[in-house]
């Protein structure tokens, strides 16, 4: 029913970021919102991973991460959680979990992998990576300190699947990559571990919910 909805309002397309999330702060979910405004996809899914692929394990467990996403996007009404790699466990590989979400979406409906310029540097690290596109688009959002120098695999990569327009990602279910400048903010949960750590505020970095889940379960002290 919500889908169809959603269809009448000329919505259409899942999007879906992934990442660790540790913690989740509003350097990404202000990156959610506004994919889901500039391009009226009916819902972005957050992936929180079991265990990351290319950085060391978190500090804090799969659950409290996944506590600190439900926590931040209660009050919003299209943005989702997803907890697919948390119940798979094992590394998070994106490309199972691609295959596994068009599976269950049908092979018809658009889907839009949204990633950050840092993350999308290091696709060509990735397992598999060059099928990834097979079953999903590539949005790659604009982040502060990073440029879009591609290394060569990766420059033939976007010659061979770049858009000409944002719209054909949602014309067709995959195949299309894009690049998008969104509103800068230089927030990374590094930058929040390192000043709980040092015993600084991290207010307005992340939302409050978060934080006070952050306080009270004393994590990255
Ligand atoms: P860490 O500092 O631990 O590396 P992070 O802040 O990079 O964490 P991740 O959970 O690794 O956060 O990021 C998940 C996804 O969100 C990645 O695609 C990343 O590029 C993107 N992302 C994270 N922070 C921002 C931001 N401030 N602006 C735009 N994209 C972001
Ligand atoms: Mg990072």
């Amino acid at each position: 029913m919500t889908i169809k909805i959603d269809k009448v309002a000329g919505k259409s397309g899942i999007a879906i970021m992934g990442g660790t999330f540790d913690p989740i702060h509003n350097g990404h979910l202000r990156t959610a919102v506004e994919v889901l405004e500039r391009y009226q996809y009916s819902e972005l899914r957050l992936i929180p991973c079991f265990q990351p692929v290319h950085k060391g394990r978190p500090g804090v467990t799969p659950q409290q991460r996944l506590d600190m996403v439900r926590l931040a996007i209660s009050s919003h009404k299209n943005l989702k959680v997803d907890c697919r790699e948390i119940k798979r466990e094992g590394p998070s590989y994106s490309i199972d979990t691609l295959r596994d979400i068009r599976a269950d979406i049908g092979p018809d409906e658009p889907l839009i992998m949204v990633l950050g310029m840092d993350s999308f540097l290091y696709l060509s690290t990735w397992h598999d990576w060059q099928s990834l596109i097979e079953y999903a688009h590539i949005l790659v959002v604009s982040r502060p300190g990073w440029e879009p120098d591609l290394i060569s695999e990766l420059s033939a990569f976007c010659e061979n699947y770049r858009a000409f327009s944002s719209h054909e990602l949602q014309c067709a279910p995959s195949g299309r990559v894009w690049f998008e400048t969104l509103t800068p903010l230089d927030i990374s949960s590094s930058m929040i571990r390192a000043l709980v750590h040092k015993h600084e505020s991290i207010a307005y970095l992340l939302p409050e919910p978060v934080q006070r889940y952050i306080e009270q379960h004393q994590l990255y002290r």
